[in-house]
């Protein structure tokens, strides 16, 4: 089975340049819009702003969704300070000790677009001996690199409390095929998904039940998948993959979740998916994620009378500054490829 790797870090890195938090995802969609209509797909977006992509399968009956989410972490001005630095409230849960000295942009109700630096409120080590100590909502603040130092020129630049402020993901392949990045939770799943769709599209295949992709928009603020599709009997969320102690997943294989905080997954789908990995001869893992909800958490919590699985390439260090491989999203892809074909 031959992956178009090309076609899927190309895409990777075209999401990757788009700033996208939860509730700040018109440009990212309109990316995804593209690229599944330039594969010859349909495209359709919910109310909310979730995208849907159809592939008619075999058997039209039976839908099976699969959900990634292109929605990241990010922050949001809470207010503007008497100096001109920027408070700041959180979107998702990133980890603010890693949010220090992130390059960042804010992007302004009317479109305006500036540079920024997230630094601690006592950033020097030669001033302040508190400059080593731990980073807080309440300790951390966004400097904006325009000539401003008061409230009122800052408010001239229009920027207001409810600005996204958007931090740089520095986005980068190593020739060794790591990939490191913020937000590869998800964007890297989405990267996925488009590339099992190139892949049905250029060898003409058709999956055996017809499957509708979900691009997810605000999964990581909890609600994403809330409301899917009702005709989608089985959903199967691709979402990063958890390492660490405890757990058997490394960066380069795909991960099968039979549990995390919400609950266990469904048991007959996690069955199959190990099974196809084991016949594939993928680099799998089976694990249990502690500290953990998926969109398909978010659709049962909703209401949605499914089926549900969690699989996902593996991610080192989530919600800091990520780091995958190549490998990890070959073995997802071909899990995702045979479940497509079963
Ligand atoms: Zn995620």
């Amino acid at each position: 089975m031959e992956i178009n790797m090309e076609y899927v870090l190309q895409t990777l890195k075209e999401i990757m340049q788009i700033d996208s938090p939860s509730g700040y995802t018109a440009a990212v969609m309109e990316k995804v819009e593209q690229k599944a209509e330039a594969l010859g797909y349909s495209f359709e977006m919910t109310h909310k702003g979730n995208g849907i992509i159809t592939i008619p399968g075999k058997d039209l009956e039976y839908v099976v969704g699969f959900c990634a989410h292109v929605d990241t972490l990010g922050l949001m001005v809470r207010s503007i300070k008497e100096n001109g630095a920027l408070a700041f409230t959180k979107i998702g849960g990133p980890n603010l000790a890693t949010v220090d000295s992130e390059l960042c942009r804010i992007h302004t109700r009317d479109g305006r677009v500036y540079d920024g630096t997230v630094y601690c409120t006592k950033p020097a080590s030669h001033v302040y001996k508190e400059a080593g100590k731990e980073r807080s909502e309440e300790n951390l603040e966004v400097r904006l690199d325009e000539d401003v130092s008061s409230k009122e020129e800052v408010q001239k630049l229009g920027v207001q409390a409810g600005d996204y402020i958007c931090i740089d993901p520095k986005f980068t392949i190593t020739p060794s095929g790591y990939i490191k990045s913020r937000f590869l939770d998800d964007k890297l799943s989405v990267a996925i998904l488009l590339g099992v769709l190139e892949h049905f599209a250029s060898h003409h295949l058709i999956p055996s039940h017809t499957v509708k992709i979900l691009i997810s928009t605000y999964e990581e603020v909890g609600h994403g998948m809330a409301w899917i599709p009702q005709d989608i009997r089985e959903l199967i969320a691709v979402d990063m993959g958890c390492i660490g102690e405890d757990l058997s997943c490394t960066e380069k294989m795909v991960s099968i979740c039979a549990k995390d905080s919400s609950g266990p997954y469904d048991y007959a789908i996690t069955s199959r998916l190990a099974e196809l990995a084991k016949e594939n001869e993928l680099e799998y893992a089976i694990d249990i994620y502690p500290y953990y909800g998926s969109d398909v958490s978010a659709a049962l919590s909703g209401g949605q009378d499914i089926q549900g699985a969690l699989i996902g390439p593996g991610v080192f260090a989530s919600h800091a500054y990520e780091r995958s491989h190549v490998k990890a999203v070959e073995n997802t892809m071909k899990l995702l490829i045979a479940y497509w074909l079963d």
